[in-house]
């Protein structure tokens, strides 16, 4: 038997270096090891700033928070597991039993569920409202409202919420305004300039951009919101793998590029679209036909999304032979990732739904949520004319 205590000694001694690394070295340890009590003293009393189980707080997660929080103008967001573990940190995090929530109608699936099944399960009643309309969230406020829960474009109608109106409303009655900036990010819009107090991303998406993390982050104005909010994503375990966060940091250094280039290709994509025989109608927020343009002209200056819907003629069949056709194309259920991705809503996101509630939403058999990608525009332009011809036997 060798005795080399070299082998066993944790933590080794690092090797020497005057310089330091330009990336953020990855972090896997879950625990920390300090030098006394008295030191480990220092540390839970804030007189030194240490790190002492990953599930607490680790330094992957602490610099992909603070990149977040510099690219909405705000301090000491949160990195979670996921964006639904966001949602949830600032939900369980914030509000008690007896509260009452505004969700808007349009909310991501798992949001909506936490509002229709969780939140009431829990003691806490909800209303949903069309985020779009600040008379309808007016008239479901109650004296115990505490919160209003709203995404700027949503999904996958790309309908635009009056944030301003909102905004106005929720400080005037003293309510928490809660924006989930995922579709839009802080390249186009920031939730702060427009009197919002709470912020919410799913990095997952556009944010990490490339499909292989799975990471959320949720920031308040006020700092004794942010400490709620991390005191029970620590003691749920909301936390992220320093791993996700390390790829996450990798992915958001190429975010604006990748953001600007996606976006010019979907507003281009969009007016493709508009003009090829078998397309129904498209909906893109910086079109002069959108249902809210004047909205999203005024809220977003002029940014649209990466995000482009349209209504094929044909039905099922017609998505069939649109997404066999498209082989290019992932037909898959996400959004913000460096290829673009085909969302089939009827069968994925709103398959939930009757057909009837499907059609009052505009959601019919022939409707796609396209997220864009980095492609070039040329060739995707090529891709949905052969497709949408395929379909809709053009
Ligand atoms: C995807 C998404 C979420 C949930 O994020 P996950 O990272 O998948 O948990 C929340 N809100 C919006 C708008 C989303 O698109």
């Amino acid at each position: 038997m060798r005795n080399d205590r070299g082998s066993l000694m944790r933590p080794f001694p690092l090797p020497e270096s005057a310089s330091r690394p330009v990336v953020t070295p990855l972090s896997p340890s879950v625990v920390y090891a300090s030098d006394t009590p008295d030191a480990l003293d220092a540390q839970y009393e804030g007189r030194v700033q240490g790190y002492t189980y990953a599930r607490e707080g680790h330094p992957n997660a602490d610099v992909v928070a603070a990149r977040i929080d510099a690219m909405e103008g705000a301090t000491g967001g949160i990195v979670t597991g996921s964006g639904m573990a966001a949602v949830t940190a600032v939900l369980l995090g914030l509000l008690r039993s007896g509260d009452h929530v505004i969700g808007g109608n349009q909310l991501y699936g798992r949001s909506l569920r936490q509002m229709k099944e969780d939140l009431p399960r829990l003691g806490i009643a909800t209303t949903l409202a069309d985020a779009g309309d600040v008379d309808a969230v007016r008239a479901a406020l109650r004296p115990e409202t505490r919160l209003v829960l709203v995404e700027v474009v949503s999904n996958p109608a790309l309908r635009v919420a009056d944030i301003d109106g909102l905004a106005a409303l929720c400080r005037n009655a003293g309510v928490l305004l809660a924006v989930d900036n995922t579709f839009t990010t802080p390249r186009a819009f920031r939730p702060f300039d427009h009197g919002a107090d709470i912020v919410i991303h799913s990095v997952t998406k556009l944010l990490a951009g490339h499909s292989d993390v799975t990471l959320g982050y949720a920031v308040a104005r006020d700092p004794a919101l942010n400490e709620a909010m991390r005191v029970f994503a620590v003691t749920a375990g909301l936390t992220p793998s320093p791993f996700d966060c390390w790829l996450a940091e990798r992915g958001m250094l190429s975010f604006d590029l990748r953001f600007d280039r996606a976006q010019a290709t979907a507003e281009a994509l969009a007016d493709h679209l508009a003009g090829l025989p078998g397309v129904k109608r498209v909906i893109y927020p910086t079109r002069p036909d959108h249902p809210d343009h004047a909205r999203a002209a005024a809220l977003l200056q002029g940014q649209g999304c990466n995000m482009v819907s349209f209504e094929l003629d044909g039905g099922r069949a017609a998505a069939n032979a649109f997404t066999r056709a498209a082989e290019e194309l992932a037909f898959a259920p996400t959004l913000g990732d460096v290829g673009t991705t085909l969302s089939h809503p009827a069968s994925s996101s709103h398959r939930a739904l009757s057909a009837e509630e499907r059609a009052a939403l505009g959601l019919g058999e022939g409707f796609f949520r396209v997220s864009v990608g980095l492609e070039d525009l040329e060739a995707l332009r090529e891709v949905f004319t052969r497709a949408v011809a395929e379909a809709t036997g053009g």
